[in-house]
């Protein structure tokens, strides 16, 4: 089976990881320091600071915005669940906005649409590694005197313009859980150029604290350790190497599947670098099969295909009981029923993009 996602882990990793098992300091220490510098410095920002996972990354920025209930936190219907979970656990109102039907991300008309005197934050998704409509996105967010949260989980070493992803906003965030652009199993980073922002974090993955026993406010332990930060800096310097080879597939398989009925490729707006953490199709009602129908057959002939997502975010009972139904999203619903995403990790060859190519060609009579 041709998987979805392949971690890749190489000698430099094993390595890193021995190194730090002998020294023997193995919870938060000189590696987490040494992975934000570099984090940092990749991303260029002034700041970031290591995390546990992208949802604790989530988490700390809405504590930085001051969300709390009361207020309202704009986001999208069409992303993983950890974009809007967070949310929650502050006690804010999640505001859910449409998507745009090209690049499947919030469509900044609607979410100007949704401001009120109560937004506090907006949560943007980078989705499947392609950054979001930023300048739009900051301009809606700066009138509003609101912050700006840019949810990179996917999209490690994505561009918009020169700019890199985790600098699109006010505060970005980053996973490195296992299926991710780079990662070290589990893991996240917030980036920032705001120092306060950057003490906030600080504070809140560590239950608070501002010194030995003292704790100014609520924390949580979110702290990442040596042991994984030490994988994660080794990654992030293959970090280039692993995103042109997943351009290259993209661009592969965008060649060979063009021009079938039914089919639409990703679209990639203009001046951004989409680094194709996901390299998703949508499956029209124009096709020969459904997308589940698609799906199957794919399975069936070795393609191991992935559905980001199966469901719009409103569609779960903790967020329906918020006062959703369906048909309030229309876009992001219908995406949920067309998206197919086919493997484009850096592992997979350039004979499987062709058979893969071949099988989806024969399946589809095309
Ligand atoms: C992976 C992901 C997250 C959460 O990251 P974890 O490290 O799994 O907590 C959040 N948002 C998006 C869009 C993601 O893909």
């Amino acid at each position: 089976m041709l998987s979805i996602a392949a971690p890749i882990i190489e000698q430099e990793e094993i390595d890193a990881v021995n190194q730090v098992l002998k020294s023997g300091m193995l919870a938060q220490g000189p590696k987490v320091a040494e992975l934000e510098e570099a984090f940092a410095r990749y991303c260029g920002t002034k700041y970031a600071v290591a995390l546990n996972s992208g949802t604790a990354a989530i988490h700390c920025a809405l504590h930085a915005a001051s969300v709390g209930p009361g207020d309202e936190v704009i986001t999208t219907p069409f992303s993983f669940i950890a974009t809007i979970n967070p949310i929650l656990m502050t006690g804010a109102t999640v505001r859910l906005v449409d998507i745009k039907p090209s690049d499947f991300m919030l469509d900044p008309v609607a979410v100007k649409k949704a401001i009120t005197k109560k937004t506090k934050a907006i949560i943007g998704v980078d989705l499947y590694g392609q950054p979001y409509d930023y300048t739009e996105l900051a301009s809606i967010a700066r009138d509003a005197k609101t912050t700006l949260i840019e949810d990179a989980c996917q999209a490690v070493g994505a561009k918009y313009g020169d700019k890199m992803a985790g600098s699109l906003g006010d505060i970005g965030c980053f996973s490195l859980y296992a299926t991710k652009n780079i990662m070290s199993g589990e893991g996240g980073v917030l980036t920032t150029d705001k120092a306060d922002v950057a003490e906030s974090a600080k504070r809140f993955r560590q239950h608070g604290m501002t010194g030995p026993y003292e704790y100014a406010e609520l924390g949580y332990n979110y702290r990442l350790t040596d042991l994984l930060a030490a994988i994660a800096t080794e990654q992030l310097k293959k970090a280039d190497a692993f995103t042109a080879a997943r351009q290259r597939n993209a661009y592969l398989l965008t060649a060979g599947l063009k021009g079938i009925k039914g089919v639409i490729t990703p679209h990639v707006n203009k001046a951004r670098t989409h680094v194709y953490h996901q390299y998703t199709l949508r499956i029209t009602k124009d096709a020969r099969l459904t997308r589940d129908e698609l799906l199957k057959v794919l399975k069936d002939k070795g393609v191991g295909a992935g559905i980001y997502y199966p469901k719009p975010l409103h569609a779960y009972p903790h967020i329906a009981r918020l006062g959703f139904s369906s048909g309030d999203f229309p876009v992001a619903e219908l995406a949920a029923q067309e998206v197919i995403s086919l493997p484009v990790h850096p592992r997979v060859t350039e004979a499987e993009i062709a058979t893969m190519v071949d099988t989806i060609k024969e399946i589809l009579h095309a």
